[in-house]
């Protein structure tokens, strides 16, 4: 629980919200209330000057302070406020409250309760000025029968604070939900990373998700039809294997049993026959082994700047006899100045080497058999070209598999083993090139591949 992603995930959010919040109430609450402390200031300054201002007017009307009363009282309950009003000397003129009487020395309590403020009064009509105090209570309420401002300010924080809790409040259950939400698919990940390991390949996840975590279902389900995929080669290879060995194997134990019960005799023929498939078994185990080397990247390759067009003269110096003699002829087109490739010589030889032995193989005496090779760019084309008997649409796609044979039943006719395309194509690759078919039956096949021009 401690270490589950959700409930880290819970708490890591939990504290950035409850720090933002609480932040967001101390920055909010402070300058509330240093803003009510500025309003207010200014407010009663301003309530201030208004009260000079009826004082003032009243008294230059008639030049005494009869009335003067009402005028306190009306203007005090305005905003529930006391005011004092007292001449230069401080002998009380008005109380709104009618504590003081008029005539009375108004000492101001310590510290004073009040504000206090001078001002003076000036009638032209009598030409006389008299300098007069006020005093009014700090305690102004806002608007008529409003909240003074620390209540104001008091209720103020508290919807700040009761809405800050909501807010924490939802944020927490939605970061409760989301981070359940966000660890629910990984550990449907590691679910099925566990059925995968316990060997049950099927297994997918299915997720709802986008973004990242879909990226990783998607990541994760290719590996698995990868891993899928590669457990069924495995068990076709092993399949195929055992069955690539079964008749050569069984051939050479009825040959044997044969002699055994003396239906045979030992002769050259017969150990001339032994031979054969005993030779065709060896070539059988090699060339799965030379497979493996090079699936696994394993071939070790000699890369050197080469002659192709020795290369190829070479190798078809070595199948010149077998095609005059099956009746097949060469056009070869090699091109002067091809530059010099960067291949390992054994291995490029032997790639030729499977797509003649196939062409002499599938191609009928009279037939040709045409060998070229071109540069494109950084590369150098090499194709061989017959006019045999072509490849069905169908299986054009599959040559380059293993033990693939288009023809099943003539395997040993052609003594092929369904491996040379498939060796083939890996040793181009290892050079970094491509290797493709054309063909159409009944009018032959071409094969090409690529190979680096030397740097
Ligand atoms: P094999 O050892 O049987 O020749 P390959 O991998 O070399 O195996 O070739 C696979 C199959 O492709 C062959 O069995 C054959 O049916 C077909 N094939 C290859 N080359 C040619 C060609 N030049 N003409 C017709 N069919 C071909």
């Amino acid at each position: 629980m401690i270490h589950s992603l959700w409930f880290r995930l819970l708490i890591a959010f939990t504290l950035v919200i409850v720090v933002t919040a609480g932040t967001v109430y101390l920055f909010v609450s402070r300058s509330i209330a240093g803003e009510l402390e500025r309003y207010e200031a200014i407010r009663k300054q301003i309530y201030m000057l208004e009260t000079q201002d009826i004082v003032s007017s009243h008294f230059r009307r008639q030049w005494s302070w009869e009335g003067v009363q009402s005028v306190v009282g009306n203007r005090s309950r305005e905003y529930e406020t006391r005011i004092i009003l007292t001449d230069f000397g401080g002998l009380v003129i008005a109380d709104s409250e009618e504590e003081l009487s008029a005539g009375e020395q108004y000492q101001p309590e310590s510290p004073d309760p009040y504000l206090s403020s001078l001002f003076s009064v000036y009638s032209e009509d009598w030409e006389e000025e008299i300098t007069l105090r006020l005093y009014i209570g700090s305690d102004l309420l806002i608007g008529e029968g409003g909240a003074s401002p620390q209540t104001l300010a008091e209720a103020i924080n508290r919807f700040l604070l009761w809405g800050i809790l909501l807010a924490v409040g939802i944020a927490l259950a939605w970061t409760f939900v989301l981070s359940r939400r966000m660890s629910l698919p990984i550990r449907a990940l590691a679910v099925t990373a566990r059925r995968l390991g316990r060997g049950e390949l099927s297994q997918r996840v299915q997720l709802r998700e986008r973004g990242e975590v879909q990226e990783l279902a998607e990541a994760f389900n290719a590996m698995a039809s990868d891993l899928e995929h590669a457990e069924q080669l495995r068990r076709n290879l092993v399949a195929d294997v055992a069955h690539e060995l079964r008749t050569p194997l069984s051939n050479v134990r009825g040959y044997l049993e044969a002699i055994h019960d003396g239906v045979m005799t030992p002769d050259v023929a017969t150990v001339g026959s032994l031979n054969e498939e005993v030779a065709l078994l060896s070539r059988l185990v090699d060339e799965l082994q030379e497979l493996s080397l090079a699936e696994a990247g394993e071939l070790k390759l000699v890369y050197q700047a080469e002659d192709i067009a020795r290369l190829i003269n070479q190798t078809l110096a070595a199948w010149q006899p077998q095609m005059t003699a099956k009746g097949l002829s060469l056009s070869l087109h090699l091109p002067d100045g091809l530059p010099p490739v960067s291949i390992d010589w054994q291995r490029i030889g032997q790639v030729l080497h499977n797509l003649l032995e196939n062409a002499v193989a599938h191609t009928r005496s009279g037939g040709t058999v045409t060998v070229a090779a071109i540069r494109q760019g950084n590369w150098v084309e090499i194709s061989v070209s017959d006019t045999g008997e072509g490849i069905p649409r169908e299986d054009l796609p599959n040559i380059f598999e293993r033990f693939y044979r288009v023809d099943r039943s003539r395997t040993r006719a052609t003594g092929g083993s369904g491996l040379g395309l498939t060796i083939a194509r890996r040793l181009v690759e290892a050079h970094g090139g491509k290797i493709e078919a054309r063909s159409k039956t009944g009018k032959g096949s071409r094969f090409s591949f690529t190979v680096p021009v030397s740097r």
